[in-house]
């Protein structure tokens, strides 16, 4: 059991190779310090938290920004960059640390956030996109705009002309010529992340089919944001049976009302379990209640 983060080692280097977004090509000074333990297990409470955060498995580590800086944290140690100069690091460690620290004070009244980091290419996104260059995204390029959008540093709903998702799993349509669809590019973007850039005000549309799909339940912006923190989204079906839940509905009943077999509701049933990490269907539909989503 860990209670405080403790660090040594630290130091800096002027080959930094991370650059300020916008910023000129030049050399920025590079820190690099040491966890005195293992700190994975702060992980997902740190992605939860920190901005503009992605959590990687392969290499297990957890990225973000803190007052301006990249930090790439490892299991036992931290790279942050960039400094205007070697003076600048002991302070900002100590900073970053104390962050952390104040982590892993708060963990039991943070929710983790186990969702990790999935990387799409820009060949991928591009093939969504016009190529007209038009401008109207911010970025002056579409492959400027693709290169950020695979990096999760924007939103798709930023180009009008990248059309609708066809699924709740924010799934887009690729198609040739003559419209007819030839493949598919998934894209997994974090409201909460993108929202902390600035870029946007509003909740992206990420999920916006979940309330296309379900007229009877009542996805609010902050629920539609607790449906895509979860590890695994609960599907639109998924979201219905679970509002029938709520109803006070049997699966018998859940199965007349919307046309499936009853072993296709239990099913339904054990997937809602298993992804919101309960074993009774009180538990869920409290769950589903204290998020807004019944
Ligand atoms: S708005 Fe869309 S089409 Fe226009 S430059 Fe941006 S990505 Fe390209």
């Amino acid at each position: 059991m860990i209670y405080r983060i403790g660090y040594y080692n630290i130091s800096s280097s002027s080959d930094g190779p991370m650059a300020r977004p916008g910023s000129v090509n030049r050399a920025f000074v590079m820190a690099r310090f040491y966890f005195e333990q293992d700190i994975s297990f702060l992980f997902p409470y740190i992605n939860a938290v920190a901005k503009e955060s992605e959590l990687h498995e392969r290499p297990c580590l957890v990225r973000f920004v803190h007052k301006g800086v990249y930090c790439v944290v490892y299991p036992e140690k931290c790279i942050a960059s960039p400094f205007n100069g070697h003076g600048e690091v002991r302070i900002f460690v100590e900073d970053l640390v104390g962050f952390l620290n104040e982590i892993l004070e708060k963990k039991e009244e943070i929710t983790p956030k186990f969702k990790v980091f999935q990387h799409v290419s820009v060949t991928d996104i591009i093939t969504l996109l016009p190529k007209t260059n038009c401008g109207e995204c911010g970025f002056k390029t579409c492959m400027a705009f693709a290169a950020m959008l695979s990096r999760q540093q924007t939103l798709p709903s930023l180009c009008p002309f990248i059309g609708r998702p066809m699924t709740e799993q924010v799934t887009y349509p690729v198609v040739n010529e003559i419209g007819q669809k030839i493949s598919s590019v998934t894209l997994h973007v974090d409201t909460r992340e993108s929202s902390a850039l600035g870029r946007v005000g509003s909740v992206p549309e990420v999920l916006p089919s979940f309330v296309q799909m379900n007229p009877k339940t009542r996805v609010s912006k902050n629920s539609t944001l607790a449906l895509a923190t979860l590890p695994d989204p609960l599907t639109p079906r998924e979201i219905q049976v679970l509002a029938l839940m709520g109803e006070g509905k049997t699966n018998p009943e859940i199965s007349d009302g919307l046309c499936i077999s009853p072993h296709t509701v239990k099913s339904h049933v054990v997937h809602i379990f298993n992804k919101l990490g309960v074993n009774h269907r009180t538990q869920a539909v409290v769950w589903a209640a204290r998020h807004g989503i019944i």
